[in-house]
């Protein structure tokens, strides 16, 4: 009786569905497969292999829907709902790709995992991008979090759930499939997406998972002048992960190639006010939407130099003033 049961749940669990949870409690299932195990010390001396494995089955599955117990989801019994509960209880944690299978309960996990972050905007990192966006600064975790990270670890970056993601999904696999260079491709779907905050996952996947994305977009940045910002280049509001193009505009040309290094000691320095009016992102509207830029005080044509002591912050609207009067003077 017991091994149809079985065969009825390996049935329908090929065809993608669950079995309906089990309203026995967490207790009830450990006691039960405590029993399936003491029962497999029989089995264990029988030669029939086939036997030993289908005993097993039992106790695989009881194991699952222990699992699956440990997060009550009201009404529903979605795997995805319960990965999802999972990290809202620990956001920016480390979560491994095991955990997700004990609390999902389903070996399809990644499936709703990419669910989750791509079509519902929940934005999740895995452990390839933390490593990429660290490399190039955009990303700071504790050393010993990310020196242990694995390609199938998580962390929810934001308990922010992110509305248009399904829209910029669509745009991203417009995109991506283009015949552009990555950093193109990169630009391209930023410009898409002026002032939204984008996950780097996001990015990873709309240079098609290439390696360098994380070095394009620092490029983009430092040497032509877009302004992205991410939490350590001079948007203390952003979460660690994210990246937002501030403007569809490039800094002025002898503003450009600017290490970050420099960027965020300058705008560390002027507690990311501009230095002329005082403006910040908090007062940022869309009717005056502004951003800061850095501001070569002796000017590069007359040798100024990449240096923290040469350079300020300027809001955009002050920024702009200040090269018209400099052009007129001049002339
Ligand atoms: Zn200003
Ligand atoms: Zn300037």
């Amino acid at each position: 009786m017991l091994k149809s049961e079985n065969l009825s749940f390996f049935i329908t669990a090929r065809r993608g569905r669950e079995k309906p949870m089990s309203r026995k409690n967490s207790e009830s299932l450990r006691n039960q497969i405590e029993d399936l195990i003491r029962n497999f010390e029989s089995e264990l001396k029988n030669h029939d292999l086939r036997k030993k494995v289908l005993a097993l089955v039992d106790i695989f599955h009881g194991l699952r829907d222990l699992g699956k117990s440990l997060i009550l989801v009201d009404g529903t019994n979605s795997a995805r709902e319960r990965i999802l509960r999972y990290f809202q209880k620990y956001p920016q944690t480390v979560i491994k790709g095991d955990e997700l299978l004990v609390v999902s309960g389903i070996q399809e996990w990644p499936r709703r995992l990419r669910e989750l972050r791509v079509q519902l905007g929940w934005k999740i990192i895995n452990g390839i991008t933390a490593k990429q966006m660290n490399i190039e600064g955009d990303f700071s975790l504790r050393e010993d979090d990310l020196g242990s990270m694995k390609p199938d670890d998580y962390i929810l970056i934001s308990t922010r759930q992110d509305r248009d993601a399904a829209h910029r999904w669509n745009t991203a696999n417009i995109i991506r499939r283009k015949r552009l260079s990555v950093r193109d491709k990169i630009l391209e779907f930023l410009r898409e997406n002026v002032g939204q905050p984008i996950s780097g996952e996001e990015l990873r996947y709309v240079a098609n998972q290439k390696t360098e994305w994380a070095r394009r977009i620092r490029e983009l940045r430092t040497e032509y002048g877009w302004p992205i910002a991410t939490k350590n280049t001079g948007r203390p509001d952003l979460q660690v992960g994210e990246y937002v193009l501030q403007a569809d505009r490039q800094s002025h040309e002898h503003d450009r190639i600017i290490p970050d290094s420099v960027r965020r000691e300058v705008l560390r320095r002027d507690a990311y006010k501009c230095s002329s009016c005082g403006w910040t992102h908090q007062e940022w509207n869309p009717s005056d939407p502004r951003h800061l830029e850095l501001h070569h005080i002796k000017p590069h044509v007359e040798r100024g130099e990449n240096t923290k002591e040469n350079l300020q912050t300027l809001c955009t609207l002050c920024h702009d003033c200040i090269h018209k009067s400099s052009r007129i003077s001049n002339h």
